[in-house]
């Protein structure tokens, strides 16, 4: 428990880890390149929506635990161990992820190093990385300031992130190949997890390598498992079948299960799609393409949804959009997040837009940062105010607030009583009793 850690790169996963580690009684130093995100955090304030997340800052700001810095010197003073949270996204011009910020936080910390540390890399990688960033610690690191690394992915939700963070599925160490180093890893990766450890997560260690692959194969897997059940949407739309009815059933089979089995507009966010893209470019890279080609369907499938989202209203506004005025309900990528990132709701919203239709869009957390990203769409402070006057109404991401919307209520103020359900989450028998046109992905 004497351990004093840091984080580096404090956006939604080391935020989340920062606070909960300082929560569970360790002395937390959190580092940003971006010092406005670093000022709100001192604040108490949180840069993002996350449930549940900003009492558990506050208290550890409060406390004392938790500090913020941008200061690297001060950082490499005060950490024993040493998270790397920052962000890979997909490069501006390839699928593969871009590593500029992960390289330049290793090269910023190395060279400033003391005193033996470990350094345990989170953030989500292409296989190679961190055997790559090993040798970068050991040439950059003065004699005195050894560093270990090891690599502990994170698997934490959006939405669920401070249950996650603190009672994970399972706990994944990626060990160096050297033995001493790794029974060193290994001892204070268990110290740090003890808490999670003894409710009986499972802790799987591995090399480097394999600990690196278990991120990206899991994203794949869950990527696959919504892309399948939107193929068989596409193969209902043909066949006038029911794909909600199918999930329901295939999901009663213990085999398949019934998470990530909910047909609708698919998949995405800040890492499903750009790890499955980086999983294929690194695939390329190794030399094993063909191995992961079926991602590549993956992916054409999960847009497909978008485009077939606009066919639909297009098709039941009577084949233009010109001159019609469409409500959007949803803009994150997925409810309980404010997460713009790749947003399936925002992509149809600015598709829709850029066809010639009038669309105003309600999100109830993520209003701003849509602005942000599409500023030539309308937004409204309210679902019924997005809908007032609309031609149709279009449920793109399953906020709980929306699923619990009637006809009754949207009736008097809409212009067309269309509502097209992308997220197959309301009940379409109460809306066509209402006199509703109720459309969905999958069904009939
Ligand atoms: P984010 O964009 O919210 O945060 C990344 C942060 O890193 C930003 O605040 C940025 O300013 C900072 N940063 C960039 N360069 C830096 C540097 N050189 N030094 C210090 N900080 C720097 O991204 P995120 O969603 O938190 O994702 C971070 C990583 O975690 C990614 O690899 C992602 O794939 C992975 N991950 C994310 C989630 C999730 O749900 N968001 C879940 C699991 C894994």
């Amino acid at each position: 428990m004497a351990h004093r850690l840091t984080v580096i790169g404090t956006g939604y996963l080391g935020a989340t880890h920062a606070a909960c580690m300082a929560d569970l009684g360790f002395e937390v130093l959190g580092l940003d390149v971006d010092e406005d995100k670093i000022a709100r955090l001192s604040n108490g304030d949180l840069p993002f929506y996350e449930p549940d997340l900003e009492p558990v800052l506050r208290r550890n700001l409060e406390n004392g635990r938790l500090r913020f810095t941008t200061s690297f010197r001060e950082l490499a003073d005060f950490g024993d161990v040493h998270f790397l949270c920052v962000g890979t996204p997909q490069k501006a011009d390839a699928y593969a992820a871009d590593l500029a910020f992960l390289d330049a936080a290793v090269e910023a910390l190395a060279p400033l190093l003391r005193r033996p540390c470990l350094v345990v890399g989170k953030s989500t990688v292409p296989v190679g990385t961190a055997g790559r960033l090993g040798g970068t610690l050991a040439k950059l690191a003065p004699v005195g300031g050894d560093a270990v690394l090891a690599w502990n992915p994170e698997f934490l939700r959006e939405g669920f992130a401070v249950r996650d963070t603190l009672r994970p599925d399972r706990i994944v160490a990626g060990l160096p190949a050297d033995q001493g180093a790794a029974e060193h890893a290994e001892k204070v990766l268990r110290e740090i997890y003890a808490a999670a450890l003894a409710d009986g997560t499972p802790f799987v260690t591995a090399d480097l390598p394999t600990a690196e692959l278990v991120k990206t194969a899991a994203n794949a897997f869950l990527a696959t498992k919504i892309s399948f059940i939107n193929a068989m949407a596409e193969v209902c739309e043909a066949a006038g079948a029911d794909v909600t009815r199918l999930a329901e059933a295939l999901a009663h089979d213990d085999r398949i299960g019934g998470r990530f089995l909910g047909p609708g507009l698919g998949f995405g966010g800040g890492c499903l799609p750009k790890d499955i893209r980086a999983f294929m470019a690194r695939a390329d890279e190794l030399g094993t393409a063909r191995a992961l080609t079926f991602l590549r369907e993956v992916d054409d499938i999960n847009v497909r949804r978008r485009v077939r989202t606009v066919d639909l209203t297009r098709q039941v506004l009577g084949g233009s959009f010109a001159g019609r005025a469409v409500a959007v309900l949803g803009a994150a990528f997925k409810p309980d997040s404010d997460d713009v990132r790749d947003s399936p709701a925002l992509d149809v919203a600015a598709s829709i837009r850029a066809q010639g239709g009038a669309v105003t869009v309600h999100d109830p957390r993520a209003n701003a940062n849509a602005r942000r990203v599409q500023p030539s769409l309308a937004y409204a402070d309210s679902a019924l105010d997005a809908a007032r006057g609309a031609d149709a109404v279009l449920l793109l991401t399953e906020w709980r607030e929306f699923r619990a919307l009637t006809p009754s209520e949207l009736a008097p103020v809409v212009a067309g009583r269309v509502i097209i359900d992308a997220r197959n989450v309301l009940d379409p028998d109460a809306w066509r009793a209402a006199g509703w046109t109720y459309r969905a992905l999958g069904r009939p």
